[in-house]
């Protein structure tokens, strides 16, 4: 029988899926750490995502094909730089894998420069984000957020390679335009606000009980907020899910658009 043949779209979207799938296979097997990428966001989202792990909504098609887009920028900059690395011989970092953990956090550094002590995060975005940071009357500085992203792999990188004068810079890809713009941040001040993001979601996320859910009848704790797993060595670890209160669960109101866990969670509109 004549199979039905696919149109090009659903070729490429079946080709990016794979690609996505083989990519988590080998990055996020291990789902117990934080993501550095969610740094200065939505601490229930880590619940959902490190702490019960649930499976949160599957990504839509359009979705993926504008995280590849931003792959491939990634990409052809990340290989423009290793190309000028190797012909003056500069020592630099590549989708450099890190570990901080004091704060259970794991990522990947998209670029660092190190003969010049600077990290680099890459950023595509749309002429909107890009005339909202660096249009008239804007304070041409990236989401918040965005710095406490690169600074948290800042941390890493100060501490690693015993740098006292990181710098960390964004450089912005705008995909209308392909106009390209660098942001210099103020790297010890967002690393000391990263550290204080990082503690707090320790705080928030630690168990509550360690022993059997019996125990706790004497501590009138209501289990309905709660979330109960069996960890090897220690028995039955029981964690508070962070109540939905704008400022911390999420941070701003537009994490709950996009967020893959907000079915299990319903979002900060539900909770008003
Ligand atoms: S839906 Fe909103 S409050 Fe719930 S986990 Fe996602 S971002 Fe956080």
């Amino acid at each position: 029988m004549l199979k039905t043949q696919l149109s090009v779209k659903e070729i490429y979207d079946r080709y990016i899926k794979k690609l996505n799938d083989k990519k988590n296979a080998v990055r996020y097997s291990d789902r117990s750490w934080f993501h550095s990428s969610s740094a200065g966001l939505c601490v229930r989202k880590h619940f959902y995502s490190s702490v019960s792990q649930d499976k949160g909504a599957p990504i839509k098609d359009d979705t993926m094909r504008l995280f590849r887009l931003g792959d491939v920028v990634h990409e052809d900059i990340q290989n423009a730089v290793r190309d000028y690395a190797d012909s003056h011989a500069l020592p630099i970092l590549i989708e450099k894998e890190l570990y901080l953990d004091d704060y259970n956090v794991r990522g990947f550094i998209d670029l660092a420069l190190l003969d010049r002590n600077t990290l680099y995060d890459i950023k595509t975005c749309n002429s909107w984000k890009w005339t909202k940071m660096f249009g008239r009357g804007s304070n041409g500085m990236p989401d918040l957020h965005q710095q406490l992203q690169l600074a948290t792999y800042g941390i890493w990188v100060k501490e690693e390679y015993d740098i006292q004068d990181l710098k960390l810079s964004m450089v912005y890809y705008n995909k209308n335009t392909s106009a390209i713009r660098e942001v210099e941040l103020m790297s010890d001040e967002m690393m000391a606000e990263a550290e204080l993001y990082w503690e707090k979601v320790n705080d928030m996320l630690e168990p509550v009980h360690m022993g059997e859910v019996s125990d706790l009848d004497d501590r009138g704790i209501d289990m309905e907020n709660h979330f109960i797993t069996d960890m090897p060595n220690v028995g039955q670890v029981i964690f508070e899910i962070p109540p939905v209160s704008l400022g911390t669960s999420p941070v701003q109101e537009w994490e709950c658009n996009y967020c893959q866990f907000s079915d299990i969670c319903g979002g900060i509109k539900n909770a008003k």
